[in-house]
């Protein structure tokens, strides 16, 4: 049985430090185009479907903005 990761990210609370973006070694996140409210680019997922759940940007994240979920798949 294989499993798949989902990543919840408070992105109108990200200050786009990009210590996760760095810290991930599967390049799973970036930077957005965009800006939040608080007028800084956020992260943004690339591709989920790289991600191996490791939990290397939810300990990086100073603010604890990211949380992840796993998913069974049959
Ligand atoms: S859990 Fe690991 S592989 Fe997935 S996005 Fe975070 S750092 Fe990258
Ligand atoms: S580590 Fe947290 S605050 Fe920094 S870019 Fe990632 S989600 Fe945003």
């Amino acid at each position: 049985m294989s499993k798949k990761y989902i990543l919840k990210i408070d992105s109108e609370h990200c200050k786009g430090c990009e210590l996760c973006i760095v810290n991930c070694p599967k390049r799973v996140l970036k930077l957005s185009e965009n800006i939040n409210k608080l007028g800084y680019r956020y992260v943004e997922i690339v591709d989920i479907s790289r991600c191996t759940g490791c939990g290397r940007c939810y300990l990086m994240c100073p603010d604890y903005l990211i949380e992840i979920y796993e998913e069974e798949l049959k």
